[in-house]
């Protein structure tokens, strides 16, 4: 974690964490996945980049422990406790902002796009009516917009926050002297 409390951790994930991947490359990390990486691709990625390792597989997580890696291993199923799983192990924080996102599909920073002439061929004319500013990707040419699945986002992750209180709260009660 930095000090001015925005995380720049940046991730590598495993195969089975294509989810995890798109979702935090929607909240701005940086997440390089592959359904192809090989364990020993991935390991040699956090190696050579710093990336925390984020597997659901223990001898992936066993071996970059061994190289004294960052690694998560995701034990949670769903979307909201995994994201609040990331907040407990790694520190990040969750803040939902489409400026700030990165292409779901390939992990580039979004270009935002006032210009409605320049997206019109790639929204449907409903999203390019109702607005104003849009978000392109520079290398795969998607355009994105806060439509109505930015409400999804919001929800989760707010459920996301909750499950976080819930356990740091848990935490304190445990260690408080009784
Ligand atoms: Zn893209």
């Amino acid at each position: 974690m930095e000090k001015s409390g925005e995380s720049s951790e940046k991730f590598v994930a495993d195969a089975m964490l294509g989810e995890v991947a798109r979702w935090l490359r929607i909240l701005g990390y940086d997440v390089l996945y592959s359904r192809n990486y090989t364990d020993k691709q991935i390991l040699t990625i956090a190696m050579k980049t710093g990336r925390t390792i984020l597997t659901r597989d223990r001898g992936l997580y066993a071996r970059a422990k061994k190289r004294n890696l960052r690694v998560v291993y995701v034990s949670t199923d769903n979307i909201v406790e995994r994201l609040a799983e990331l907040v407990l192990k790694t520190g990040i924080s969750l803040d939902p902002d489409p400026r700030k996102s990165r292409c779901p599909e390939c992990n580039s920073p979004l270009i935002t796009v006032r210009d409605k002439e320049k997206v019109k061929d790639r929204v449907p004319p409903r999203a390019l009516e109702a607005n104003d500013v849009f978000y392109m990707c520079p290398r795969c040419g998607r355009v994105y917009w806060e439509g109505s699945h930015w409400r999804n986002i919001r929800r989760v992750v707010r459920e996301a926050l909750e499950l976080v209180e819930v356990a740091r709260n848990a935490a304190r009660q445990a260690r408080r002297p009784r």
